[in-house]
């Protein structure tokens, strides 16, 4: 758990985190887990029953990483109960040391990844799921129950396209589970003629620039013994980090259109285009904060109004009209969106727009939603199917 969204930080860019704002996002994240706040927050630990451990008192196994600087390309590093450990990678399979816990051993990808598509035609079925949040057990539990993995995590949806709508990072304990996990399911889907199209969330693009507010504490330990900021495990000279930097922002499949947050009136008004804007956001992922402020576009699409942070959907912003004039402009029928949390998946608006934030970073329970040409289903945790 994120001590720091425990004091209603919930939303990064609120007024009441302004209290933070000159102090560089580092330095706050070394602020907040040393000195004086510390007795603090593990009173707020104690007092919300966290299940998760605490950096300070708990052994953290996690990894792997891989860094492409020259001369580690070919080493995976491992946290093996707060102890770094290296093996070499032979024929791109990593091997996880002894007493390592459970954590992935992946097979590496052979080439540079290549920037994929960001329109389909003809596309089958679909699922997609969202804001999954470092909840790798949950989401695995939700995807073999509708028989999109097997029992051992490979792809079993043939060649089906499922959408993850952002925000794997933050908050939850399981970070890299899900990352190297998506990184083999996305090989394993084209190998069958499917696709997986993993968009990028605001959590994404906040790591991506250092903004470390909700990583989870455990990730201190990793980021310590490996002598690099949290952001650095995945910037651009990493496996995960590379191959993340490739992906889309924004996806249309058929007559649905999916990305995190959710597409506002100023996008139309604005004129713009799904490629360009994809192309606009891998170009500036790695830009700072001030940065992206200064230029009136990027400040669109990086901040409050922009596809990946927008909430007009779930205030009453919008008449239907203005949602029909949305969907007019890109020729679709549905937007889906995650971003804003939901107990459900749920239909807005005539299910002209799909809400797929379930809350599975509480780590309790998900759902995903399954679109096969007009049937739109919830698929529920325990495998239940029912119509949306
Ligand atoms: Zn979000």
């Amino acid at each position: 758990m994120n001590i720091l969204s425990e004091f209603g930080l919930a939303d990064p860019q609120s007024p009441s985190q302004e209290v933070f704002t000159n102090v560089s996002t580092k330095k706050r994240y070394a602020i907040a887990t040393q000195g004086a706040l510390v007795s603090l927050l593990s009173l707020f630990s104690i007092a919300t029953h966290s299940a998760e451990p605490t950096a300070t008192n708990a052994s953290v196994t996690d990894g792997p990483y891989v860094f492409l600087n020259q001369g580690q390309e070919n080493t995976a590093y491992w946290i093996c109960q707060s102890e770094l450990k290296q093996t070499p990678i032979a024929n791109n399979q990593l091997a996880r040391p002894n007493d390592c816990g459970n954590l992935p051993q992946p097979l590496r990808h052979d080439e540079a990844p290549q920037i994929e598509a960001d329109t389909y035609t003809h596309a089958g079925k679909i699922v997609a799921l969202s804001d999954v949040h470092g909840q790798f057990d949950v989401m695995i539990n939700l995807l073999k129950a509708h028989k999109i993995i097997d029992e051992n995590n490979h792809w079993a949806f043939g060649d089906g396209h499922m959408v993850m709508t952002g925000d794997m990072f933050d908050r939850g304990h399981q970070v890299n589970e899900v990352l190297w996990f998506l990184y083999e399911l996305d090989k394993e889907a084209q190998a069958a003629g499917g696709r997986l199209h993993l968009l990028m969330g605001n959590h994404e693009q906040m790591v991506f620039r250092g903004d470390l507010r909700y990583v989870n504490e455990r990730y201190q330990t990793s980021a310590e013994l490996l002598n690099r900021s949290y952001d650095a495990l995945y910037n651009k000279d990493t496996e995960i980090g590379r191959w993340l930097r490739s992906k889309n922002t924004l996806v249309k499949i058929n007559n649905l259109l999916f990305m995190h947050g959710g597409i506002s009136p100023e996008w139309v008004e604005r004129k713009l285009n799904i490629s360009d804007a994809n192309q606009l956001f891998r170009q500036h992922l790695d830009d700072k904060k001030e940065d992206l402020k200064q230029n009136d576009l990027l400040n669109f699409l990086f901040f409050t109004n922009g596809p990946t942070w927008y909430r007009g959907y779930f205030k009453d912003a919008l008449s239907e009209k203005e949602i029909d004039q949305i969907l007019n402009y890109f020729k679709v029928d549905h937007i889906i969106v995650g971003h804003t949390s939901q107990d459900r998946v749920l239909g807005l608006y005539h299910n002209k727009i799909i809400a797929i934030d379930s809350s599975i970073k509480n780590g309790q329970s998900g759902e995903l939603l399954l679109i096969d040409k007009d049937k739109l289903t919830r698929g529920l945790y325990q495998g239940e199917q029912v119509q949306l």
